[in-house]
């Protein structure tokens, strides 16, 4: 991810069909090339118009760790285990290194954390606001998903942030492959986004998770949220809706919780209201990715409750739909989505009968 060194900075030519470049692969891709972003460094563009569920690319990383809460160990010895050329492109991309301290806090990680998860939190902070780049605010300024922990990527690192990306990637175990797809139509020459963040989340939310990569937003979302009748104030609006759907909102964040557990079994009809005013939501904010997937998925758990089988399967169609588009045919994520599909049909059959 490269989000804050200009283009001018830079020490990599711009790498895309039929150019080569001297520290960084080229990039053999049909539908984008990767080329100087005012203010951004590198970022990736698309070269045709991209439809909704195209994979774009489908990478191995070039440095990788298989637990989550790595450690500086972890990343020092991973990067040890790298070759010269991939060595070369892992220090070609961008760093979180030289920030403020003063912006992060004074008192250090919580004293009442296990021993390990402060060491990792302090090894961190040190990266972030050290004077040099290191192997370890390279990888965490770039550290996208692999198997159950992270690694780093010659491309898809490459692409930058917006709270409302048009690309969504996801770790795909069976081809063992970081895949990214159109989270929507996409037009030849628009700059393409992915998140780092839960963009469900306000903008001070956002703001905090996307300093640990170096920079601070100033997406059409981010941008002018405050000003009555901008694009960003509608946004802004949008997402405190999300907020006031609170319920709703966990049950779509990272750690998923089932919706029913909100509410009670007994509240269908006002699940079944705030999940639609959820997924209307997401739609006017372009919200296409796996979390629109886990709404359709309790959508079509909610009429399954009601008795509404038809309306269940057309919600669990939908989830499996959107699953194809944002993770491809091949992802694990399918088995389950067409398990579901087939499971509430058999009941709409049953209803027949
Ligand atoms: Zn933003």
């Amino acid at each position: 991810m490269d989000t804050q060194k200009p283009a001018e900075e830079s020490n990599i030519e711009p790498a895309g069909v039929g150019s080569e470049a001297p520290t960084t692969k080229s990039v053999n891709s049909e539908f984008f090339v990767i080329k100087p972003s005012p203010g951004k460094g590198l970022g990736a563009f698309a070269t045709s118009d991209i439809k909704y569920g195209t994979r774009i690319l489908a990478e191995w990383p070039i440095i990788r760790v298989e637990k989550y809460e790595y450690t500086l160990a972890d990343i020092n010895s991973a990067f040890d285990s790298m070759s010269a050329a991939d060595k070369d492109i892992f220090w070609a991309l961008h760093s979180c290194h030289g920030q403020d301290p003063a912006k992060w806090p004074a008192q250090g990680p919580n004293p009442g954390l296990p021993d390990e998860l402060r060491e990792r939190i302090a090894e961190q902070h040190a990266a972030r606001v050290a004077d040099a780049p290191s192997i370890l605010s390279v990888f965490q300024a770039n550290c996208m998903p692999f198997r159950a922990g992270g690694g780093v990527y010659a491309v898809a690192s490459r692409f930058n942030h917006a709270c409302m990306p048009n690309v969504a990637f996801a770790w795909n175990d069976n081809i063992q492959k970081l895949t990214l797809h159109a989270a929507r139509d996409v037009r030849a020459g628009e700059e393409l986004f992915v998140s780092y963040c839960d963009e469900l989340q306000p903008k001070e939310v956002r703001a905090w998770s996307l300093a640990h990569y170096g920079f601070a937003c100033e997406c059409e979302v981010c941008a002018d949220d405050g000003v009555e009748g901008s694009p960003g104030f509608k946004h802004r609006v949008n997402r405190e809706k999300l907020q006031c759907l609170a319920d709703v909102v966990n049950a779509i964040s990272i750690d998923h919780i089932p919706f029913a557990m909100h509410f009670g079994p007994s509240h269908a009809n006002q699940r079944l209201m705030a999940l639609f005013e959820v997924l209307s939501i997401m739609k006017e904010e372009n919200m296409f990715g796996s979390q629109m997937c886990i709404v359709y998925r309790e959508l079509a758990m909610v009429c399954e409750e009601k008795g509404d089988y038809d309306n269940a399967v057309v919600a669990a169609r939908k989830e499996l739909e959107t699953y194809l588009r944002i993770m491809g045919p091949d992802s694990p994520m399918i088995p389950r989505a067409v398990a579901l599909a087939r499971r509430l049909k058999s009941r709409t059959v049953e209803e027949v009968k």
